[in-house]
């Protein structure tokens, strides 16, 4: 099963990245292992998207600022450089649909469903959404549209509800999503064969060949938890603020210190957002215990962070101390957090 996982996960990022000419083709159709791949990827966008909004829906109380999120993750045709082959894999019909759709959500209280297509937000249409407004610019041409989308939805709903306009089975409705604040943060899943996991103050990106060393959701939580913490505790400006060389050179001296003091309250913050929104902390424990083992000897050994094993001796930490008090509302209030005190 595992291996077979890497075979997909490989293909997805030939199916991602490669130019046409590269991918095999039938003439009749589509291969299934190419079917299989975006599928696949599916998947683990919605898996990411569910648990992600999980954390961010569930500990909005501790988070400020907040801004409104529906637990939606759209894409766009043009992120698939094989269209005819994404259209048919993955049933887009039109130029922007739903990706995801989170369970207890306000797309999902909405009636959105996989595969709608969105025509409008708030009355503008989807085509008239400018693609030319330099804050896209460091976008690749592909992603500018999906970003420019999010960007106009985030913008309306800070406003309010928001009505959409879509297309289902060929058939148009309006729909209304409610505008309900969480804790800031979007999150995705990139095609790599390394397994990786990043923060860039905005998005929780975990790599694919990451997400299949997973055994469940709740350790899916803990990696995302850990790099959410990183967003909500603004780390990147942070050390960007103190000059801290995040490149080869932050391994040494002072930057180090720095990195590994942002790493610590990432594992610190991550054990109470994953238990607040009823994940088992634990996970994070088992989780490293078993990835530490077996990658002990690479980057988690170099200076910037710190052994597993030490690692670990913080979750358990931080777990004794949710269980020494009280929860309040069902929920423990996160240290380091801003909306906690
Ligand atoms: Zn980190």
């Amino acid at each position: 099963m595992r291996q077979m996982i890497r075979t997909y996960i490989a293909l997805a990022a030939l199916v991602i990245a490669a130019p046409l000419s590269a991918q095999e083709q039938s003439d009749a159709g589509f291969s299934s292992d190419a079917i299989l791949a975006l599928k696949g990827l599916q998947l683990l966008d919605d898996r990411v998207n569910t648990i992600g909004y999980r954390l961010i829906a569930a500990n909005a109380a501790f988070c400020e600022p907040k801004i409104a999120q529906t637990g939606l993750m759209l894409h766009d045709i043009d992120q698939y450089p094989d269209q005819a082959l994404a259209r048919f894999a993955l049933g887009i019909d039109g130029r922007v649909a739903v990706n995801a759709v989170a369970p207890d959500s306000p797309a999902e209280r909405a009636g959105l469903l996989v595969r709608d297509t969105i025509l409008a937000i708030n009355g503008q249409k989807i085509e008239d959404i400018a693609l030319d407004d330099p804050a896209l610019a460091k976008q690749p041409p592909e992603y500018r549209r999906i970003a420019a989308v999010n960007d106009q939805l985030d913008k309306a709903l800070a406003r309010g509800d928001v009505t959409l306009d879509i297309l289902r089975g060929g058939e148009q409705r309006q729909l209304t999503v409610e505008s309900r604040p969480a804790c800031p943060s979007r999150f995705q899943i990139s095609v790599s064969e390394d397994r990786s996991a990043s923060a860039n103050g905005e998005i929780v990106s975990i790599s694919s060949a990451m997400a299949e060393y997973f055994l469940d959701d709740a350790e899916f939580a803990a990696v995302i938890a850990h790099e959410l913490a990183h967003n909500l505790l603004q780390h990147r400006d942070r050390l960007d603020a103190q000059d801290v060389n995040r490149g080869f050179f932050g391994q040494f001296g002072k930057s180090a210190g720095r990195i590994k003091d942002t790493e610590i309250e990432a594992d610190r913050l991550s054990v109470w957002l994953m238990a607040n929104a009823g994940y088992d902390p634990d996970a994070a424990v088992r989780f490293w215990t078993r990835y530490g083992k077996e990658h002990g000897k690479g980057i988690l050994s170099a200076s910037t962070h710190y052994r597993w094993k030490k690692r670990v001796e913080l979750f358990v930490e931080e777990i004794a101390k949710m269980a020494a008090m009280e929860p309040v509302d069902g929920k423990y209030p996160p240290p380091l957090l801003a909306g906690s005190d």
